[in-house]
């Protein structure tokens, strides 16, 4: 990012401290089969960025590898009660939420290695589809009823299409796909927009890709510039207008336990997430209010 685009986004960011409350829970899904193009290092920073924001935020971690609750600080070694308890048990969110120990307004609920059995365990399981749903709905209710309304539900998906990305895809109405700004970023992206189409035909006719966000651009190179404009022409509106630099600082701030919100919060990491967040808020289609 150049030195003056730079000033100009930490003047746009800065300028709005507090972002707009949804008229109702918004509950994204961040998914894409593939792995690696940032789906957890979007799902942890736009939640906190919206969480400094005044928001009341709650991460689902929805991938056995843990990487969201580790960046967010969270309790996620085996046998950590979590979202396997939450879609396989039935147990109430209420006793398996952490609150996120270095950033008000947000919580977690963790996913251990546990998760990892889930999968082939929810095959046979009445209702497999829709156990994520329930147990979320059912949450996000009594929070209500408690005048402790959540605002934003993100759940990070892992990579493949299987039972848990289903259970997200029932449990969310909005679908947001981050693409690395790589040669092979539009690979793919057809399986995983049948997939929505599916289940938008017969689990969720909500359920609408609403946002795409591009990850680890590079300025410096044509071939992010092609992809990014190949995306925008492909999905027009839906994409926002920030996109997220590569940056070391993102990239490290995991390893401290950290979101680069907290990490580096002046860095153009940071600052973009903080855009990007914003962005999400002003979309107006969902209603929004200040
Ligand atoms: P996914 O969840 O889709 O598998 P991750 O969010 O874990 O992807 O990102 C994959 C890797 O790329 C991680 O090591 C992460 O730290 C790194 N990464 C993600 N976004 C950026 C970025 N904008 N700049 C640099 N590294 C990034
Ligand atoms: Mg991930």
């Amino acid at each position: 990012m150049e030195a003056h685009e730079h000033v100009s986004l930490a003047e746009r960011v800065q300028a709005a401290d507090t972002f707009p409350t949804p008229l109702e829970t918004r509950v994204f899904v961040v998914a894409n089969q593939k792995g690696g193009v940032g789906k957890t290092t979007t799902t942890v920073n736009v939640a906190a960025a919206l969480a400094s924001r005044g928001l009341q935020v709650l991460v689902v971690d929805l991938d056995p590898q843990g990487n969201a609750s580790t960046a967010l600080n969270i309790e996620h070694a085996e046998g950590t009660p979590g979202v396997y308890e939450a879609i396989v048990e039935g147990r109430d969110l209420d006793e398996l939420v952490q609150a996120c120990p270095d950033i008000p307004g947000l919580s977690v609920l963790p996913a251990s290695i546990d998760l990892a059995g889930a999968e082939i365990e929810l095959v046979s399981l009445v209702a497999r589809e829709t156990r994520l749903d329930k147990a979320l709905q059912r949450h996000l209710a009594k929070m209500d009823a408690a005048g402790q309304r959540i605002d934003y539900v993100f759940i990070d998906c892992p990579p493949s299409l299987g039972l848990l990305t289903i259970n997200a895809m029932v449990a969310g109405r909005e679908v947001l796909i981050p693409i690395q700004c790589e040669y092979y970023a539009l690979e793919g992206l057809g399986q995983l927009i049948r997939s929505i189409d599916l289940i938008r035909a017969h689990l969720n006719p909500q359920l609408a890709i609403t946002t795409i966000l591009l990850t680890m651009f590079d300025a410096r190179t044509r071939l992010s510039a092609g992809v990014a404009d190949d995306v925008r022409q492909h999905f027009s509106e839906t994409v926002l207008k920030t996109a997220i630099p590569r940056s070391v600082r993102i990239s490290e701030a995991p390893s401290y336990r950290q979101t680069v919100l907290t990490y580096d919060s002046g860095s153009s990491g940071a600052l973009s997430y903080l855009e990007a967040a914003r962005e999400i808020t002003e979309d107006t289609t969902k209603g929004t209010h200040s």
